[in-house]
């Protein structure tokens, strides 16, 4: 008998031809994942099973096959040879201590064992009643369900607790992108929904020390941190946002601030993926959160690029933004109290729908070439890693 992890994945199923290369990265995904323990991945039978692994490490590795996206479950299980014998034997060792109410359910893919699915769930829900006195059946909604799946491969697996992963497709598997990441609390979310969906992250900070303090720029370390909990590694760019506010504030309509800065943060974030093979750019935006946030403004600070931008907190409300912070651990880390360089210089009254040719006759007043340029030749660039 082998203690084994059952590794339940998800939309795979639905992606036909697809299916192979798309497992082919999960499987390179969980392995980096658990690069420094012992383990064995196997693929068999559309299953993909962890095994050979120390026992006293395995919550450790559940905790992190959670955070492997394409993952729906993990479940601990027995493997043994499958006789009859050894099916009771072991449904005999489960452990029904707190628990009132269970059901037995067996899969039986192996058609050549000697008895029906059902036929055998009756015997074994016989054999654990006979045991433990107090418990009952319930079909319905039983507090412990245990599952019997008898395989082709001669190998039967027991298990009745499921851990749930965070689903979605593979990381890798739609391309790579770049997230523009702030100290706030939407846009480690925005990088965390893309990741779900397959998108690799590298991401870009823009900081205006030292208008703003080091500490702001050390919590968006921190958070790009956290977010590679669940996306391996990320490549941070950092860049100084400093002298290019200083012009704007300078020679800008102080309405068009916010604007104008948006558009060259979009200009920077397009040149920054040209020269990484990223395919698009991702923001924390939220529709009608803030002035510059309505769809007039997305519309002007689209117009300077030609890739995707990816928002896919567009339609959250702020709430449903900090749950899913919550979730992912991004949230204590994103209240702390530090400036954003949008805040800095920040007018009384932004433009609330700006127009693409006031925003262009704006910025006749800035060398947006050289501005773009400099802040880019200046990046600091950091790798992080977060396992
Ligand atoms: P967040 O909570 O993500 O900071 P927000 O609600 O504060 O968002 P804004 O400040 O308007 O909204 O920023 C909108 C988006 O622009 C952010 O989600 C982020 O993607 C990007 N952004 C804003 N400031 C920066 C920055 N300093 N560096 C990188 N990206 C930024
Ligand atoms: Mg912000």
């Amino acid at each position: 008998m082998d203690r084994v992890l059952l590794l339940k994945f998800g939309e795979l199923f639905l992606k036909g031809r697809n299916r192979r290369e798309f497992l082919k990265l999960l499987k390179s995904n969980i392995i980096k994942k658990l690069h420094n323990l012992k383990f064995k991945l196997v693929e068999t039978q559309g299953r993909l099973i962890v095994s050979d692994y120390e026992e006293s490490q395995e919550d450790e590795i559940i905790e992190r096959l959670q955070k492997v996206f394409g993952l729906i479950a993990v479940m601990p299980a027995i493997e043994f040879d499958t006789t009859l014998e050894n099916i009771k034997t072991y449904v005999d060792t489960l452990d029904f201590s707190g628990v009132k109410t269970f059901k037995v359910d067996v899969k039986r893919a192996d058609k050549t064992f000697s008895m029906m699915s059902m036929e055998l769930e009756r015997y074994l829900g016989g054999v654990v009643l006979e045991k433990n006195l107090n418990l009952k059946v319930d079909l319905y909604n039983p507090e412990m369900v245990v599952n019997v799946e008898i395989r082709v491969n001669q190998k039967t697996y027991i298990y009745n607790k499921l851990y749930p992963c965070a689903g979605g497709l593979p990381l890798g598997s739609a391309g790579k992108g770049l997230l523009l990441l702030s100290g706030g609390i939407d846009s480690p979310v925005a990088g965390y929904l893309m990741a779900k969906r397959g998108l690799t992250l590298e991401a870009v900070h823009f900081h205006s020390y030292p208008y703003t303090s080091v500490q702001a720029k050390e919590k968006v370390i921190e958070l790009a941190n956290q977010i590679s909990e669940y996306c391996d590694e990320i490549k941070l760019h950092i860049i100084s946002f400093t002298e290019i506010q200083e012009q704007i504030h300078k020679n800008c309509d102080a309405d068009y601030m916010i604007t104008i800065m948006r558009r060259i943060m979009m200009r920077i974030a397009e040149r920054l993926c040209n020269k990484n093979g990223l395919g698009a750019i991702v923001t924390g935006e939220s529709l009608g959160q803030v002035a510059s946030q309505t769809m007039q403004s997305m519309n002007v600070t689209n117009s300077v690029v030609s890739l995707p931008v990816f928002r896919p907190v567009i339609a959250y409300d702020k709430e449903e933004i900090m749950d899913v912070a919550k979730k992912i651990k991004t949230y204590e880390t994103s209240i702390l109290p530090y400036e954003d360089c949008c805040t800095v210089f920040l007018p009384k009254n932004p433009v609330i729908k700006p127009t693409i040719s006031r925003a262009e006759h704006n910025e006749q007043f800035l060398d947006i070439e050289k501005l773009v340029e400099v802040a880019i030749a200046n990046e600091e660039i950091m790798v992080i890693k977060n396992f």
